[in-house]
Order: C-alpha cells, then structure tokens, then sequence
C-alpha cells in the first residue's frame, strides 16, 4: 500500500526555471518516494485529480518554511572528515604528499572509510545536503553508511598508478570499481562511477580504458582537473600541452565526465569544455583554503558550461556544508570578475542544485522538485532574526546563514532529519567513533 505526504510550504523553489521562480502556498505531494504533485493552495478550484485528491496519510506543516530541492555535494571525499584540522594552512603538494597520502596510506580501512562517512553523511544532512559525490578508497564502505542512512550517493570508485592499502594497479582498481559496480547497480540511491583521481596520478592508458568502460556501463566519470597552477606547468613540462588538452586528445572528455576545480583556464580550455559537454565542479573554499587558484565560474557559465557545486573533502575545507559553499562561490565569482554582477544568488542555487545533479548525470532523478523525480527535498524554517526581513528568499538562502535553520530533510520521500534531529543516524556513536579515530591517530 502506497503512503502519501502532503507537504504544506509557504515558500517552494523548484528549480524547474532558470532562473528560479519563489512560489508561495504550495503543496507538494509524495508518494513512493517521488514528487506526486505540486498544487497551489490559492487555486482550490483546480480540477479533481484522481491520483492526488484522495486522503494522504501524513502532513507536514511548512507554514513558516521554504521548501527547496535538496543540495547536491558533487565533488568530495566524505571518509576524509576522520582528518578534519589535522594539517591545515599548507599548499595542496605538501598538504598531500607530506600529511594526507601518509595518513591515508598508515590509517585508511574500509572500516574507517564507513565510519568517516557516517560523520560526513549526519553533517551534510543538517545542512541540506541529499546527494553527495564521492571518490575514495573502499567505495562499499561509501556505499553502505549512505544506504543504511538513506542518502543518495555517487561513489567514483578510485582509479590510481600507484598501489595503495586498496588497490595495485590500474588493472586492479578498475576491476574493483567493476565490481563494486555489480554489487550496487540495483540499489536505487547509488550511482556507481569511475574516479581516475587526476591527470598526474594516471596515466593514458588507464584514462582510455575508463572512458570505454564508462560508455558501455554508462557509468560518470570524475576526476580533478587543473586545481592548481602547478599541474597546468607539469603537464606542459612533460606532456607538451595542458592535462585538459591531453585528456581531450584521448578522447576522455564527454558528457559523462565532471572536472573537480578547473583554476586554471584559457579560451582553449573553455572551448575543450564547450565542445565535448564534459562538466565542472567548482570548490571554491577548498581552492581558497589550500591557495590554489580561482575558478572563473561567471565566464564559464555564461560560455554555456555547466557547473556544478561542492566541498571537497573536509580535510580541505573544512566544513561539508554546501549553504556556505554557495556564499563563498557567490562572494568569489564577483571578486574574480571584478563585477558585483557575477554570479547572482539564484546562479549559485542552480550550481548548488540542478548543476550539480547534471554534473553527476543524475539530474532525471534530483535537483529539482519535478513530478516524477525523487523526493529529495529540504524544508528551511525562515522565521529567525538573521533571516528578516523577507523581501528575498534565494538572497536570504545564499547570503545568510540559513543552513542552520534546515529542519527538514527528505531523500527519496524518507524523513531523515525531521525538526533538526537526524532519524536514521545515531549522533552520540557517530561521535564516539570520531573521536576515536583521533585517539587512534594521534597515539
Ligand atoms: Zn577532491
């Protein structure tokens, strides 16, 4: 027997314009986990509808609250919160080759993946987040803290020359991610993908192989791409061009394919962009933070890329909280355009949204509040002082703190954070284990 919610917001964004429209006194409805039907309250005398007009087995009172699609973290790496302010104010190479590779190499397991995950999921929920992106090691550990929770993840399984605690070879992580692949292609909140971790991590003949399994599996692909400018000068040292034209060469970059950070970009690069519809994920506090370089994200939206929105791992960031992400890429696009202009508020609500669904080639299932899509919603209580007055809703979204006042989260019509407490997710254990990674760690 089917349930239905009825959810009754004072304010909806669907997101199903560009730019977004803010409806007033809507009813939203779900059933099997997806977006029934989305009736004005105003319009009473709207035709009898037989699949909606029949008694609903729950309501919802968002009298006082914004109804919105849910925010899609597209690019992180959630396991990585077990090293939040472990080595900060350090440039991304020494960051990584002298504190994060080390610790991963001593510590990382799948149960520490599955555990740090548990932390990242409970976190990102509070703060709006339905969809994440991932890309690390031991992407079952991943996979099983999101569908135990009830959230919607896309695991790029790690793709890498090098041997780790996880993997030997390329051969051998491709065959994991096969495999991991096989095991959860049924499950309908994951999304298997293939994460070859970036162009001086991978070399050519690996980043072929991908692009073919991706094609046949119809499987995303995700890799960082021109984070700093010191990757755009190695690759023009020892390829001869820069790793977006060796990845274009190859014929790696299409539609299935998200590009974490992109600094560092040229015409060429926007044109490689525009021409083979790849995406991007912009990180701008992550950038930021490791002083890696500014992406350009007004001139790429306005040359017709899309862009999506996230984190990066807390490790770098140091929060997994996508309202403040999108404040950040706000203030910054402008700063970087020299233009107050740049970027208006909806445009970083789109990128936190519906682009990042794109990016992740999930945007026929989230996003947006659509008939027929998941229900991943989140439901913003916007009676705070902080939040006055309301002349605005998507300015008070992007430019305050709003996140703090997230009450409500559903994925695919699950309540997973109902009047700010989380549902699914114990946050006493979720704590301890932090807690003891840290004992662990630091010995
Ligand atoms: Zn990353």
């Amino acid at each position: 027997m089917s349930r239905t919610t009825r959810l009754n917001a004072r304010w909806l964004i669907t997101m199903q314009t560009s730019p977004p429209e803010v409806l007033e006194h809507q009813r939203v409805y779900i059933r099997d986990g997806q977006i029934l039907a989305i009736h004005s309250m105003d319009a009473p005398d709207q035709p009898f509808d037989e699949e909606v007009d029949q008694p609903f087995d729950e309501e919802v009172d968002l009298s006082e609250h914004l109804l919105m699609p849910g925010y899609v973290n597209a690019h992180g790496h959630a396991a990585m919160s077990l090293f939040r302010g472990m080595a900060d104010d350090l440039p991304l190479m020494s960051w990584l080759q002298d504190h994060i590779w080390p610790a991963e190499s001593r510590w990382v397991d799948r149960d520490f993946v599955y555990q740090g995950t548990r932390l990242a999921i409970a976190e990102m929920l509070r703060s709006g987040t339905t969809t994440f992106a991932d890309m690390y090691f031991y992407p079952d550990g991943v996979l099983d803290a999101a569908i135990e929770t009830g959230m919607r993840c896309v695991s790029f399984t790690p793709v890498i020359d090098f041997p780790s605690a996880y993997g030997q070879n390329p051969d051998d992580y491709i065959q994991k991610a096969l495999s991991v692949h096989e095991q959860y292609r049924n499950q309908p909140l994951a999304t298997i993908g293939l994460g070859p971790h970036a162009p001086y991590t991978i070399s050519d003949a690996p980043l072929r192989q991908i692009s073919i399994l991706a094609e046949e599996f119809s499987m995303p692909v995700q890799i960082h791409l021109h984070e700093t400018a010191f990757e755009v000068g190695q690759s023009l040292e020892q390829h001869g061009c820069r790793p977006s034209q060796r990845l274009a060469q190859i014929g790696f970059l299409d539609s299935h394919v998200s590009c974490a950070h992109m600094t560092q970009v040229n015409d060429e690069d926007i044109a490689i962009f525009r021409q083979s519809g790849a995406s991007i994920v912009h990180c701008p506090e992550s950038n930021l933070k490791l002083a890696s370089g500014f992406s350009p994200t007004a001139r790429l939206l306005s040359s017709g890329i899309n862009v999506g929105l996230g984190t990066d791992g807390a490790a770098s960031n140091n929060d997994l909280n996508m309202q403040s992400e999108m404040q950040t890429a706000a203030l910054l696009a402008k700063a970087v355009a020299e233009d107050a202009s740049a970027l208006p508020a909806w445009q970083a609500l789109e990128m936190a949204t519906l682009g990042g669904a794109r990016a992740l080639g999930i945007s026929d299932q989230t996003g947006s509040v659509e008939v027929g899509k998941y229900a991943d919603l989140q439901a913003i209580k916007m009676t705070d002082l902080a939040l006055q007055p309301m002349y605005n809703p998507i300015s008070q979204l992007v430019y305050t703190g709003s996140s703090q006042f997230t009450s409500h989260v559903w994925v695919a019509g699950q309540c997973l954070l109902e009047n700010g407490q989380l549902t699914t997710l114990p946050v006493d254990d979720v704590i301890a284990q932090a807690q003891a990674w840290q004992h662990t760690i630091c010995g």
